[in-house]
């Protein structure tokens, strides 16, 4: 998925938690949330991967299905 710069609304693609505009020259911090639940996912890294932890009841949530948003 991809997500929207909050300043000038271009459309940027979110890589390891971080989306480059580069419209504005600038990093936006990114916050995953689970897709069912909407809440904030526990990050866990391991071996140079990423997971994604959801502490609601829905176990890892694979990165397809992440939400990101802009924080
Ligand atoms: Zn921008
Ligand atoms: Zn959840």
């Amino acid at each position: 998925m991809s997500i929207i710069c909050p300043d000038c609304h271009a459309e940027l693609e979110p890589q390891n938690g971080l989306a480059h505009c580069e419209n504005c020259h600038k990093d936006i911090n990114l916050e995953a949330r689970c897709p069912e639940c909407h809440q904030p996912l526990q990050v866990l890294k391991a071996c140079g991967a990423v997971d994604y932890f959801c502490q609601n009841g829905h176990g890892l949530i694979s990165k397809k299905r992440v939400e990101f948003v802009p924080v």
